[in-house]
């Protein structure tokens, strides 16, 4: 049995569909080479406007409209794995944020305690709870996710792995350590199974999505927070990378653009984007050279 696929896509063929990251229950099959993501009006906003940016359209799931299924909404959108055989995937959350500055006020204001993430907490790290969280047995959603981030790749390099899964193998998210260049690099590595062809591929893909996004308004005038850069190649040697996830992707004030590479000071609402991206790309062209080298 299938056990790590949440449904089965049917469109021209027959296939396992795959969910690395989120959560459990957000996806259902679509018709026409879609799939539906829970709705959220922040994404599909995000989605459509992609969408509409001649710049930016080949670099996003396409937009396909909202729908209704047995009472709920859902955000339709184009299915990245279709033309892939058997693929291997691996999602990397962008950025060296991964919480709205939002979210921070809110918890300053109104602290509300998370008991789910404590635990959370203490099962990979025992001793990082302060005197207060172990006495209460509960953390803030923002200190939780500021610990994810120190613990991963996103505060040094902009960018953590979620979790990889390579073509017939289950998927594993057991990248919450990962955080040094090397950690990161040996997992690129496994990953890419040493694949000269398909690292290159992806060197390019990403060099010409860190052009057009430099070069967008849209990029420029949205705070992108937890969004993911979605990695898939198969056998034949087909291989691509998107950017998916923008639940908590938010139009900035007119009077206010983002560069994406600035270090966070709270209030100036800076992601590390295209940090991440450069480092991405670096670590890449790193790997390529010790592969040409053997
Ligand atoms: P999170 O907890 O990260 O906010 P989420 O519920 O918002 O998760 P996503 O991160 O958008 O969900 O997607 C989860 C997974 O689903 C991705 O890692 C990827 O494997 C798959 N996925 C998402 N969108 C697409 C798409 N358009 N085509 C194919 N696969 C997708
Ligand atoms: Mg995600
Ligand atoms: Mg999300």
């Amino acid at each position: 049995m299938v056990i790590w696929s949440p449904f089965m896509q049917s469109f021209k063929k027959k296939y396992p569909w795959v969910q690395l990251a989120g959560h459990a229950g957000n996806f259902q099959p679509g018709e026409e080479g879609c799939i539906l993501k829970k709705y959220v009006e922040r994404e599909a906003e995000c989605l459509s406007g992609l969408t509409s940016d001649p710049k930016l359209q080949d670099f996003s799931p396409t937009f396909h409209g909202v729908v209704e299924v047995n009472g709920e909404k859902y955000t339709r959108m184009q299915d990245l794995l279709l033309p892939f055989d058997c693929p291997s995937l691996m999602d990397c959350k962008m950025g060296i944020r991964t919480y709205l500055e939002d979210e921070l006020v809110k918890a300053k204001v109104k602290p509300r305690l998370r008991q789910d993430m404590y635990m959370k907490m203490v099962e990979v790290s025992p001793d990082e709870p302060t005197e207060v969280e172990r006495n209460q047995s509960a953390v803030t959603k923002p200190r939780y996710m500021q610990w994810r981030e120190q613990i991963s790749s996103t505060s040094n390099l902009g960018f953590r792995i979620e979790g990889i899964k390579k073509s017939d193998k289950d998927p594993s998210k057991d990248y919450k350590l990962t955080k040094t260049q090397c950690q990161v690099c040996e997992a690129f590595k496994y990953f890419i199974d040493n694949n000269v062809s398909v690292l290159k591929k992806y060197i390019e893909r990403l060099k010409s999505m860190c052009h057009a996004l430099g070069q967008s308004d849209f990029f420029h005038s949205h705070e992108v927070i937890g969004s993911s850069l979605l990695f898939v190649h198969d056998s034949t040697g087909e291989a691509n990378v998107w950017m998916i996830d923008f639940g908590k992707t938010t139009r900035l004030p007119s009077s206010q653009k983002l560069d994406h590479r600035s270090e966070w000071k709270e209030g100036n609402r800076e992601d590390g984007y295209l940090f991440g991206m450069d480092n991405l790309v670096s670590l890449f062209e790193g790997i390529l050279v010790e592969l040409q080298q053997t």
